[in-house]
Protein backbone atom coordinates (compact mmCIF):
# COMPACT_ATOMS: atom_id res chain seq x y z
CA UNK A 1 0.00 0.00 0.00
CA UNK A 2 1.40 3.50 -1.12
CA UNK A 3 1.14 5.29 2.39
CA UNK A 4 1.87 8.37 0.79
CA UNK A 5 -1.22 8.47 -1.52
CA UNK A 6 -3.32 6.62 0.82
CA UNK A 7 -2.92 9.41 3.91
CA UNK A 8 -1.76 12.45 1.97
CA UNK A 9 -4.57 15.45 2.40
CA UNK A 10 -5.45 16.08 -1.51
CA UNK A 11 -4.35 20.01 -2.15
CA UNK A 12 -8.29 22.05 -1.90
CA UNK A 13 -10.13 18.96 0.19
CA UNK A 14 -12.31 19.41 2.95
CA UNK A 15 -11.14 16.36 5.26
CA UNK A 16 -13.89 15.23 7.92
CA UNK A 17 -11.93 13.80 10.71
CA UNK A 18 -14.59 11.75 11.94
CA UNK A 19 -14.78 10.05 8.33
CA UNK A 20 -10.99 8.81 9.24
CA UNK A 21 -10.30 5.47 11.45
CA UNK A 22 -7.79 6.31 13.93
CA UNK A 23 -7.46 2.41 14.31
CA UNK A 24 -6.62 1.77 10.28
CA UNK A 25 -3.44 -0.94 10.53
CA UNK A 26 -3.79 -1.78 6.65
CA UNK A 27 -2.55 -4.81 5.51
CA UNK A 28 -0.42 -5.46 9.17
CA UNK A 29 -2.37 -7.85 11.69
CA UNK A 30 0.11 -6.91 14.84
CA UNK A 31 3.07 -5.13 16.11
CA UNK A 32 4.92 -8.27 15.67
CA UNK A 33 4.01 -9.12 12.78
CA UNK A 34 5.20 -5.21 11.71
CA UNK A 35 8.09 -5.46 13.44
CA UNK A 36 10.29 -6.38 10.09
CA UNK A 37 8.71 -3.74 8.24
CA UNK A 38 9.41 -1.16 10.82
CA UNK A 39 12.98 -1.97 11.26
CA UNK A 40 13.63 -1.67 7.47
CA UNK A 41 12.24 1.86 7.40
CA UNK A 42 14.37 2.73 10.32
CA UNK A 43 17.40 1.22 8.19
CA UNK A 44 16.16 3.99 5.04
CA UNK A 45 16.08 6.83 6.81
CA UNK A 46 19.72 6.08 8.62
CA UNK A 47 21.21 5.66 4.80
CA UNK A 48 19.10 8.48 3.40
CA UNK A 49 19.77 10.73 6.15
CA UNK A 50 23.66 10.11 5.42
CA UNK A 51 23.08 11.06 1.78
CA UNK A 52 21.00 13.93 2.37
CA UNK A 53 24.10 14.91 4.65
CA UNK A 54 26.86 14.25 2.45
CA UNK A 55 25.14 15.59 -1.01
CA UNK A 56 24.43 19.10 1.48
CA UNK A 57 22.74 20.96 -1.26
CA UNK A 58 19.11 20.25 0.04
CA UNK A 59 17.22 19.90 3.28
CA UNK A 60 14.01 17.94 5.00
CA UNK A 61 11.30 20.07 7.27
CA UNK A 62 9.14 17.35 8.90
CA UNK A 63 6.17 19.04 10.80
CA UNK A 64 4.84 17.20 13.73
CA UNK A 65 1.01 18.29 14.63
CA UNK A 66 -1.48 16.42 17.09
CA UNK A 67 -3.88 17.00 19.94
CA UNK A 68 -2.20 15.70 23.30
CA UNK A 69 -0.79 12.32 24.28
CA UNK A 70 -1.45 11.19 19.98
CA UNK A 71 2.24 10.28 20.39
CA UNK A 72 4.83 13.07 18.68
CA UNK A 73 7.64 12.30 21.26
CA UNK A 74 7.21 8.75 19.96
CA UNK A 75 7.61 9.51 16.41
CA UNK A 76 10.55 11.91 17.30
CA UNK A 77 12.37 8.78 19.31
CA UNK A 78 11.64 6.38 16.51
CA UNK A 79 12.23 8.21 13.25
CA UNK A 80 15.61 9.34 14.84
CA UNK A 81 16.43 6.19 16.11
CA UNK A 82 18.03 5.55 12.73
CA UNK A 83 19.23 9.13 12.15
CA UNK A 84 22.95 10.60 12.74
CA UNK A 85 23.07 13.39 15.36
CA UNK A 86 25.18 14.92 13.59
CA UNK A 87 23.00 16.69 10.96
CA UNK A 88 19.25 16.11 12.69
CA UNK A 89 17.79 18.71 14.89
CA UNK A 90 14.38 18.79 16.92
CA UNK A 91 12.97 21.85 17.47
CA UNK A 92 9.95 22.07 19.75
CA UNK A 93 7.55 25.23 19.69
CA UNK A 94 6.52 25.86 23.27
CA UNK A 95 4.62 29.11 24.11
CA UNK A 96 6.11 31.89 22.52
CA UNK A 97 8.88 33.48 24.63
CA UNK A 98 9.05 37.06 25.02
CA UNK A 99 11.29 37.50 22.31
CA UNK A 100 9.49 35.41 19.90
CA UNK A 101 6.43 37.13 21.24
CA UNK A 102 7.51 40.66 20.07
CA UNK A 103 7.88 39.53 16.06
CA UNK A 104 6.16 38.48 13.50
CA UNK A 105 4.60 34.57 14.11
CA UNK A 106 7.00 33.25 11.72
CA UNK A 107 10.28 34.20 12.91
CA UNK A 108 10.85 31.36 15.44
CA UNK A 109 9.81 29.07 12.21
CA UNK A 110 12.23 30.78 9.76
CA UNK A 111 14.95 31.18 12.14
CA UNK A 112 14.84 26.91 13.01
CA UNK A 113 14.15 26.00 9.52
CA UNK A 114 17.05 22.92 8.44
CA UNK A 115 20.19 24.33 7.20
CA UNK A 116 21.69 22.38 3.78
CA UNK A 117 22.22 18.46 4.19
CA UNK A 118 20.37 18.78 7.62
CA UNK A 119 16.70 17.39 8.71
CA UNK A 120 14.71 19.50 11.45
CA UNK A 121 11.45 18.73 12.98
CA UNK A 122 9.34 20.34 14.56
CA UNK A 123 7.65 19.13 17.64
CA UNK A 124 4.31 21.74 17.23
CA UNK A 125 5.09 24.51 14.25
CA UNK A 126 3.85 27.63 13.35
CA UNK A 127 0.39 25.96 12.91
CA UNK A 128 -0.08 26.45 16.62
CA UNK A 129 -0.81 30.45 15.24
CA UNK A 130 -3.55 28.90 13.82
CA UNK A 131 -4.82 26.11 15.99
CA UNK A 132 -4.26 26.87 20.04
CA UNK A 133 -4.04 30.72 19.00
CA UNK A 134 -7.44 30.52 17.41
CA UNK A 135 -9.10 28.23 19.60
CA UNK A 136 -8.33 30.33 22.60
CA UNK A 137 -9.08 33.30 21.41
CA UNK A 138 -5.56 34.83 21.81
CA UNK A 139 -5.79 37.45 18.54
CA UNK A 140 -8.53 38.58 16.75
CA UNK A 141 -9.72 36.66 14.01
CA UNK A 142 -9.01 39.56 11.71
CA UNK A 143 -4.92 38.24 12.27
CA UNK A 144 -5.66 34.18 12.54
CA UNK A 145 -7.46 34.18 9.24
CA UNK A 146 -4.65 35.76 7.20
CA UNK A 147 -2.01 33.94 8.44
CA UNK A 148 -2.95 30.31 6.05
CA UNK A 149 -1.73 32.39 3.22
CA UNK A 150 1.35 33.54 5.03
CA UNK A 151 2.61 29.97 6.13
CA UNK A 152 1.70 28.87 2.15
CA UNK A 153 4.09 31.70 1.19
CA UNK A 154 6.81 31.16 3.82
CA UNK A 155 6.19 26.97 3.31
CA UNK A 156 7.03 27.71 -0.93
CA UNK A 157 10.05 29.99 -0.14
CA UNK A 158 11.48 27.56 2.14
CA UNK A 159 10.69 24.60 -1.00
CA UNK A 160 11.77 26.64 -3.81
CA UNK A 161 15.42 27.76 -1.54
CA UNK A 162 15.67 23.16 -1.76
CA UNK A 163 13.92 22.27 1.23
CA UNK A 164 11.64 19.28 1.23
CA UNK A 165 8.51 19.50 3.61
CA UNK A 166 6.39 16.83 4.93
CA UNK A 167 3.45 17.61 7.68
CA UNK A 168 2.00 14.95 9.76
CA UNK A 169 -1.06 15.36 11.80
CA UNK A 170 -1.45 11.71 14.44
CA UNK A 171 -4.42 10.82 15.20
CA UNK A 172 -6.06 9.40 17.51
CA UNK A 173 -9.48 8.61 19.14
CA UNK A 174 -10.95 10.51 22.63
CA UNK A 175 -11.00 6.64 23.82
CA UNK A 176 -7.48 6.52 23.08
CA UNK A 177 -6.42 9.97 24.57
CA UNK A 178 -7.90 8.93 27.85
CA UNK A 179 -6.79 5.45 28.13
CA UNK A 180 -2.65 7.53 27.55
CA UNK A 181 -3.85 9.75 30.27
CA UNK A 182 -4.63 6.95 32.82
CA UNK A 183 -1.23 4.88 31.85
CA UNK A 184 0.83 8.28 32.56
CA UNK A 185 -1.51 8.56 35.58
CA UNK A 186 -0.67 4.85 36.56
CA UNK A 187 3.10 5.47 35.60
CA UNK A 188 4.94 7.36 38.27
CA UNK A 189 7.82 7.59 35.85
CA UNK A 190 5.67 9.36 33.12
CA UNK A 191 3.89 12.19 35.87
CA UNK A 192 6.53 14.54 34.20
CA UNK A 193 4.55 14.25 31.02
CA UNK A 194 0.86 15.17 33.07
CA UNK A 195 0.08 18.93 32.06
CA UNK A 196 -2.73 20.85 33.91
CA UNK A 197 -4.13 21.63 30.88
CA UNK A 198 -5.07 18.43 29.72
CA UNK A 199 -8.12 18.11 30.81
CA UNK A 200 -9.11 21.47 29.82
CA UNK A 201 -7.77 20.97 26.12
CA UNK A 202 -9.55 17.86 25.66
CA UNK A 203 -12.83 19.41 26.50
CA UNK A 204 -11.72 21.28 23.25
CA UNK A 205 -11.49 18.61 21.23
CA UNK A 206 -14.00 19.49 18.73
CA UNK A 207 -13.22 23.45 18.62
CA UNK A 208 -9.35 21.77 17.72
CA UNK A 209 -10.63 19.68 15.11
CA UNK A 210 -12.49 22.55 13.32
CA UNK A 211 -9.30 24.61 13.16
CA UNK A 212 -7.46 20.97 12.18
CA UNK A 213 -9.85 20.53 9.27
CA UNK A 214 -9.43 24.14 8.22
CA UNK A 215 -6.07 24.16 8.19
CA UNK A 216 -5.79 20.92 6.34
CA UNK A 217 -8.33 22.43 3.48
CA UNK A 218 -6.32 25.64 3.17
CA UNK A 219 -2.35 24.62 3.79
CA UNK A 220 -2.38 21.03 2.41
CA UNK A 221 -0.14 21.73 -1.33
CA UNK A 222 1.62 20.04 -3.66
CA UNK A 223 5.13 21.62 -2.39
CA UNK A 224 4.30 21.16 1.59
CA UNK A 225 1.63 18.70 1.84
CA UNK A 226 -0.62 17.68 4.78
CA UNK A 227 -0.83 13.59 6.19
CA UNK A 228 -3.14 12.62 8.63
CA UNK A 229 -2.23 9.15 10.15
CA UNK A 230 -4.04 7.25 11.71
CA UNK A 231 -2.25 6.46 15.51
CA UNK A 232 -3.94 4.69 17.86
CA UNK A 233 -1.72 2.14 17.26
CA UNK A 234 1.70 3.54 18.11
CA UNK A 235 3.75 0.80 15.78
CA UNK A 236 1.45 1.17 13.16
CA UNK A 237 1.71 5.47 13.17
CA UNK A 238 5.49 4.79 13.03
CA UNK A 239 5.44 2.96 10.08
CA UNK A 240 3.48 5.09 8.14
CA UNK A 241 5.38 8.36 9.18
CA UNK A 242 8.51 6.54 8.66
CA UNK A 243 7.73 5.29 5.26
CA UNK A 244 6.37 8.35 4.01
CA UNK A 245 9.41 10.41 5.24
CA UNK A 246 12.04 7.37 3.23
CA UNK A 247 9.25 7.26 0.23
CA UNK A 248 9.89 10.94 -0.31
CA UNK A 249 13.57 11.08 0.37
CA UNK A 250 13.79 8.52 -1.83
CA UNK A 251 12.43 11.00 -5.03
CA UNK A 252 15.19 13.93 -3.73
CA UNK A 253 17.30 12.99 -6.26
CA UNK A 254 20.25 12.41 -3.43
CA UNK A 255 23.58 11.81 -4.89
CA UNK A 256 26.85 10.97 -3.12
CA UNK A 257 28.88 14.44 -4.20
CA UNK A 258 31.99 14.25 -6.15
CA UNK A 259 35.25 13.70 -4.23
CA UNK A 260 37.12 16.95 -4.31
CA UNK A 261 40.27 15.44 -4.86
CA UNK A 262 42.46 14.19 -7.27
CA UNK A 263 41.81 10.09 -6.09
CA UNK A 264 44.81 8.51 -8.40
CA UNK A 265 47.28 11.11 -6.83
CA UNK A 266 45.97 10.54 -3.13
CA UNK A 267 46.56 6.60 -3.86
CA UNK A 268 49.84 7.60 -5.20
CA UNK A 269 50.48 8.93 -1.91
CA UNK A 270 49.12 5.98 0.53
CA UNK A 271 51.60 3.94 -1.58
CA UNK A 272 54.34 5.51 -0.63
CA UNK A 273 53.13 6.15 2.99
CA UNK A 274 52.83 2.55 3.01
CA UNK A 275 55.98 1.44 1.18
CA UNK A 276 57.64 4.18 4.03
CA UNK A 277 55.70 2.26 7.02
CA UNK A 278 56.94 -1.22 5.38
CA UNK A 279 60.67 0.33 5.50
CA UNK A 280 60.27 1.59 8.91
CA UNK A 281 58.74 -1.77 10.10
CA UNK A 282 61.66 -3.90 8.89
CA UNK A 283 64.43 -1.48 10.12
CA UNK A 284 63.05 -1.61 13.83
P1 LIG B 1 4.08 20.55 24.86
O1 LIG B 1 4.15 20.34 23.39
O2 LIG B 1 3.24 19.54 25.56
O3 LIG B 1 5.43 20.72 25.48
O4 LIG B 1 3.32 21.94 25.13
C1 LIG B 1 3.65 23.11 24.50
C2 LIG B 1 2.49 24.06 24.71
O5 LIG B 1 2.79 25.30 24.09
C3 LIG B 1 1.21 23.56 24.11
O6 LIG B 1 0.17 23.68 25.03
C4 LIG B 1 1.00 24.47 22.92
O7 LIG B 1 -0.33 24.66 22.58
C5 LIG B 1 1.65 25.75 23.40
N1 LIG B 1 2.02 26.62 22.27
C6 LIG B 1 2.81 26.33 21.22
N2 LIG B 1 2.84 27.35 20.35
C7 LIG B 1 2.05 28.31 20.86
C8 LIG B 1 1.66 29.61 20.42
N3 LIG B 1 2.11 30.13 19.26
N4 LIG B 1 0.83 30.32 21.20
C9 LIG B 1 0.38 29.81 22.36
N5 LIG B 1 0.69 28.60 22.83
C10 LIG B 1 1.52 27.85 22.10
MG1 LIG C 1 1.52 18.35 26.27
Amino acid sequence: MDYRKKFMVEPGAKVRLSKIDASFTGEHESHEKAEPALQKQVERLSNLQQLLYANGDQSLLIVLQALDAAGKDGVIRHVFSGMNPQGTFVFGFKQPSKLEAARDFLWRAHLRAPGKGEVMIFNRSHYEDVLVVRVHKLVPHSVWSKRYDLINDFEKMLTQNGTTILKFFLHISPEEQLLRFKQRLDDPSRHWKISDSDYSERELWSEYVGAYEDVWALTSTKHAPWYIIPANHKWFRNLAVSRIIADTMDEMGLKLPPSHVDIAEIRRKYHAAEREEHRRGKHQ
